[in-house]
C-alpha cells in the first residue's frame, strides 16, 4: 500500500479509498495522521533524518505533486492519482458533512481560520465546525483544552511544514481527535 521515494513512504490510495478509510478510522476510533508529500519534502528529508522519520510515522502520506506520479510510473509503481493537501481537506469536509462528523481548524492568523470556516460552511452547509483556533496562541495547555473541549473528529493543522507535522506527532495521543491532517497554507487559500 506504500511506495518509497528516497526513503520516504507514499501511500498509493486514491481519493475514494482514502475517504472510505478515514470514515472507518473515525467510526472505529482509530487515530490517523495525514501528511502531504511533494518532491520538496522528499529532498528536505534527505538532509534531515528526523523529518524523514516523522514523515514515515504518518498513517497516510498523500502524493501531492505530479513529480511523485512520474517517479512512481518510472519505478513500476501504482500511484495513479495526485492528491493535494487542500483537495484532501475539501474531500474530508464533504465526507464529514455527509456522515455527521465534526471538524476543527487550528492554525493561520486570527481572522484567516474564521474566514476559512465561513468558506467551508458555504461549500458544505451541513458541515459541523466544532471550533477554530489561530496558530499564534503560545499556551500549549490552552490549545489542548480548547481542542479537547470541542472533541472534533477531524483536526486540520495549518502551522506550515514541518512545524505542523512535529506538532501533530507530539500531541496526537493527548488529544481527543481521530484524524489529524497537516494542511500548510490551505486556510489562507480558502480565506482569500
Ligand atoms: N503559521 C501559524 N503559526 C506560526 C507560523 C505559521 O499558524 O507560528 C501559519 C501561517 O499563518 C500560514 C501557515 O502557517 O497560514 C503556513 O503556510 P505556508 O504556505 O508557509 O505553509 P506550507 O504550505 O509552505 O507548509
Amino acid at each position: 500500500m506504500k511506495e518509497k521515494f528516497l526513503g520516504v513512504d507514499v501511500s498509493n490510495f486514491t481519493y475514494d479509498q482514502l475517504k472510505n478509510n478515514i470514515i472507518s478510522d473515525i467510526n472505529e476510533k482509530r487515530k490517523s495522521f495525514i501528511v502531504a508529500i511533494n518532491p520538496e519534502k522528499i529532498l528536505q528529508a534527505q538532509k534531515d533524518r528526523g523529518l524523514l522519520n516523522l514523515l514515515n510515522k504518518a498513517t497516510y502520506q498523500i502524493p501531492d505533486g505530479v513529480g511523485i506520479l512520474i517517479a512512481s510510473r518510472l519505478n513500476g509503481g501504482s500511484i495513479k492519482e495526485r492528491v493535494t493537501g487542500i483537495d484532501m481537506l475539501l474531500a474530508l469536509c464533504e465526507q464529514a458533512s455527509l456522515h455527521d462528523k465534526s471538524i476543527f481548524l487550528y492554525g493561520a492568523k486570527p481572522n484567516v481560520a474564521e474566514e476559512a470556516k465561513d468558506r467551508l460552511i458555504e461549500l458544505y452547509p451541513n458541515l459541523r465546525v466544532a471550533g477554530v483556533l489561530d496558530g499564534y496562541v503560545k499556551d500549549q495547555e490552552q490549545i489542548k483544552e480548547t481542542i479537547n473541549e470541542a472533541k472534533p473528529d477531524i483536526l486540520f493543522v495549518a502551522l506550515g511544514s514541518p512545524r505542523q507535522e512535529h506538532w501533530i506527532v507530539d500531541h496526537m495521543e493527548e488529544l481527543d481527535v481521530s484524524i489529524f491532517q497537516g494542511v500548510g497554507g490551505s486556510f489562507d487559500v480558502l480565506s482569500g
